[in-house]
């Protein structure tokens, strides 16, 4: 068996377990993160949602229940964590734009809007208003994105067509970031004529070079230009785990990938290591401390069975509404399912109540009473959260 020492271990590579590890690695500590495979955020629209049931995100989360965890982190961190996000993409030239004070709207797939907080740049142009005229650029035979959903609904819109050669979200991004397509794309695009003021595509300006494919198209047809969030794969959300993993390894911090947690190695009151078993080998990664941030039911961190929840790796202590009939419902994507309560109960210095480990800190989609899909608390509030279990491992190895 490997036996593999570092300071912090991280579970998980969502926006939580992403941001933790990160900052653990900026303050000069041996970080690993362990991940069985991508996060939520590749199904997300790559928009981060701090709090989207109300128009203000900071009043909103005054507004949450007392019990949520949301009211563990300190206001001024959570504007840090997202400051620190912001320029963190800035430099990962996938810039985002919004304000903690404000939540902003972005044009769905299907023709309706989402409330978010921050958006990637190349969503900055989203119509704020019903009446602005728009131009759709579609593409042949493209799927999960259907033209006459939005044009349904947008009262001033026209569309145009192109042909691409290929028909899937991945395919035709990975044509944009090819200079000979985009330019025969503009070439395209200025015969069109276009009179609206804002030109919308499908999310497929590209892989990793969004915003400059998006500036050179506003430059050349002197139009404003933004991007519609599609139906996973989502380029946005696979834009925005591309670049966080790539900050965490510009820190110094090791990815382990496709390495799901399979055992755990326990001394008194505290974890010493977990163990992996992948390409046909045990592995045990030894740690000062852990952080869990393996999300909810779609990252894999909890699991239903037929009478209980259980927590996968350190099983720990679930806290789920009592009756079964209370968070039991066939529509998981339902806004009030009760298992959305479904979790791990923190203490201030987010690690896990009842339980003997004093080593072991959680953030994100796992942490009880979350409710993301009802308040809207999602990548804003692993983000946040994050940043907080990071601080108080931190403050415990010191
Ligand atoms: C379909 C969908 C769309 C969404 N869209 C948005 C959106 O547009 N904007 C927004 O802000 N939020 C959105 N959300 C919510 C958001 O994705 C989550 O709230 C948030 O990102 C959760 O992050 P996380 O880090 O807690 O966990 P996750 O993103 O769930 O990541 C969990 C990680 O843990 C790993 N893992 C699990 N078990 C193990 C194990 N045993 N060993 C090792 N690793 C393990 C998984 O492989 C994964 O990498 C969406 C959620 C869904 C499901």
């Amino acid at each position: 068996m490997s036996v593999i020492e570092y300071d912090v271990i991280v579970i998980g590579a969502g926006a939580a377990g992403l941001t933790a590890a990160a900052w653990l690695a900026q303050q000069g500590l041996r970080v690993a993160l362990v991940t069985a495979g991508e996060p939520t955020a590749c199904l997300s629209t790559g928009c981060i949602d701090v709090c989207s049931h109300d128009d203000e995100p900071l009043s909103g989360i005054a507004g949450l229940p007392d019990a949520h965890p949301f009211h563990r982190v300190f206001p001024e961190l959570l504007r840090q964590s997202l400051e620190d996000f912001r320029q963190i993409m800035a430099d990962m030239e996938l810039p985002y734009e919004g304000t903690l004070e404000k939540n902003r709207r972005v044009l769905s797939a299907i023709g309706t809007f989402k409330t978010t907080c921050l958006v990637p740049v190349t969503m900055q142009a989203s119509p704020q208003s019903d009446d602005e005229k728009i131009h759709l650029i579609t593409f042949t035979g493209l799927k999960d994105f259907y033209p006459g959903y939005l044009l349904s609904r947008l009262s001033n819109a026209s569309f145009s067509s192109y042909n691409a050669g290929v028909s899937t979200t991945m395919g035709i991004a990975a044509h944009f970031e090819d200079s000979v397509f985009l330019e025969t794309f503009l070439s395209w695009l200025e015969r069109q004529n276009i009179r609206e003021d804002k030109i919308a595509f499908p999310a497929v300006l590209g892989l990793e070079s969004a915003s400059s494919i998006l500036r050179q198209i506003e430059s050349r047809l002197k139009r404003s230009v933004f991007e519609i969030p599609t139906l996973p794969p989502s380029m946005p959300g696979r834009r925005l785990f591309n670049a966080m993993k790539d900050h965490l390894r510009r820190q110094g911090g090791s990815i382990y990938w496709n390495w799901p947690v399979a055992g755990v190695e326990k001394s008194g009151r505290r974890i010493e290591a977990v163990s992996t078993v992948t390409q046909g080998r045990p592995n045990s990664l030894n740690a000062r401390a852990f952080i869990l941030a393996t999300g909810a039911f779609v990252g894999g961190g909890l699991w239903a069975k037929r009478d209980r929840i259980v927590e996968k790796v350190f099983d720990l202590p679930v806290f789920a509404p009592e009756n079964r009939d209370d968070w039991f419902e066939q529509d998981y994507f339902s806004m009030n399912h009760g298992i959305g309560q479904a979790g791990i109960v923190v203490d201030d210095a987010f690690g896990p109540a009842d339980c003997p480990w004093n080593n072991v800190f959680i953030c994100g989609s796992i942490l009880a009473r979350t409710e993301a899909l009802k308040y809207g608390c999602g990548h804003g509030f692993a983000i946040a959260t994050g940043r907080a279990a990071a601080r108080s491992c931190l403050e415990r190895l010191k």
